[in-house]
């Protein structure tokens, strides 16, 4: 029987979508040729490219004078070209560092100029949103990171500034209604709520670009990219396809509005057993709470060998915590079925009649 499966990233897809993808592997729309053995300039494929991209216009509901691109190196090399394209020369940019991924972020803008960092919530293993924070005015943009895959936190409100926002969403995109209007540039790792690993989404309002002043790299610049209309160089094929196959299937739900309504359920409903069950405790501050990765502690590290062997006996894969926070973190994206989500509570009952 398929594990409920509730890693972080690489994490779960649609079970309908692996298998179109499966049979694409071998023979694409009927071709009688294999999805990744067909030119990525052929029409066929083009199609796809399209496809994906005009999807994700759709469903996020992106207004005119934004762009989107698949393109390669994750949302790590994002942290990169974000800053290669945005940052001006003798410039500077403010960053909130909720986390690891957003330290990873910072640590590569001040390659290019200066960093502001003006809130943080490192003291406490990053358990909180920073909320009172000022804004500088003299920036070029201003850079978080929505959802904090590592500790479950997550903003509810955006940050606002007269100046660039940036957002790295990887691992929130798609998953609740957003004004995307407020951002200036957003990108995601595919491989939380997208797709397979291997490509990255970058979403970007096109009159910022051409403005930092700066020689880019090709493969680093935006504009290439765009003009190139997201085939500068040959696009990862497989994981394009089969984003554009998730976020079909998204659309074939009811589009981002159906899917944010089933992630408030499924999150309310693990949430109320860790706070309702007196072995657990919750990592995040509770207004910070993610609906996408819900992390969680033993109130007794000791018993932990006892509740280990019932998820694991219920089927239950990828629910340990990340090393630097421990204890459990299940990761809820939007293809978990809130079946699986009942299997993991009925698991934390079962230990509380057992202990
Ligand atoms: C996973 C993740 C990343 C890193 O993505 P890569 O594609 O591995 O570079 C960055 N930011 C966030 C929020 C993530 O969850």
């Amino acid at each position: 029987m398929k594990k409920h499966n509730f890693s972080a990233g690489p994490c779960i897809l649609p079970q309908e979508v692996l298998k179109q993808a499966a049979d694409a592997v071998v023979n694409f729309n009927g071709l009688n040729l294999s999805l990744i053995e067909i030119s990525h300039r052929s029409k066929e494929f083009i199609e796809v490219m399209e496809n994906a991209r005009s999807l994700v216009k759709e469903l996020l509901n992106l207004p005119e004078g934004y762009s989107v691109l698949f393109l390669q190196g994750g949302a790590s090399l994002e942290f990169l070209m974000s800053a290669y394209n945005l940052m001006k020369v003798d410039g500077k940019a403010a960053y909130l560092d909720t986390g690891a991924w957003s330290t990873k972020a910072l640590k590569e803008a001040k390659l290019l100029g200066d960093v502001d960092v003006i809130a943080s919530s490192k003291e406490t293993t990053y358990n909180y949103i920073p909320k009172n924070y000022s804004i500088p005015t003299d920036i070029d943009y201003l850079h978080f990171t929505s959802n904090n895959t590592i500790y479950g936190t997550q903003f509810k409100e955006f940050p606002k500034t007269d100046s660039l926002l940036v957002c790295d969403m990887s691992s929130d995109i798609f998953s609740r209604e957003l004004d995307f209007t407020q951002f200036d540039l957003v990108y995601a790792g595919a491989q939380k709520n997208m797709g397979p690993a291997g490509t990255t989404l970058v979403i970007v309002k096109d009159e910022i670009l051409g403005k930092s002043g700066r020689d880019i790299p090709s493969m680093l610049d935006y504009q290439k990219h765009l003009n190139a209309d997201s085939m500068f160089n040959t696009p990862p094929v497989f994981p394009v396809y089969v984003s554009m196959l998730t976020l079909q299937w998204l659309k074939d739900l009811g589009g981002v509005k159906a899917i944010e309504k089933l992630n408030e359920e499924k999150a309310a409903l693990l949430y109320a057993e860790i706070d309702r069950n007196p072995l657990f405790k919750g990592f995040a501050a509770k207004e910070d709470r993610s609906l996408m990765n819900v992390t969680f502690n033993l109130t007794d590290e000791a018993t932990g060998e006892v509740f280990d062997k019932i998820w694991n006996a219920a089927g239950i894969s990828g629910i340990k915590g990340h090393r630097s926070v421990g204890g459990y973190r299940a990761s809820i994206y939007n293809a978990m079925p809130i079946e699986s989500i009942q299997v993991l509570v009925d698991a934390m009952q079962q230990f509380e009649k057992e202990i």
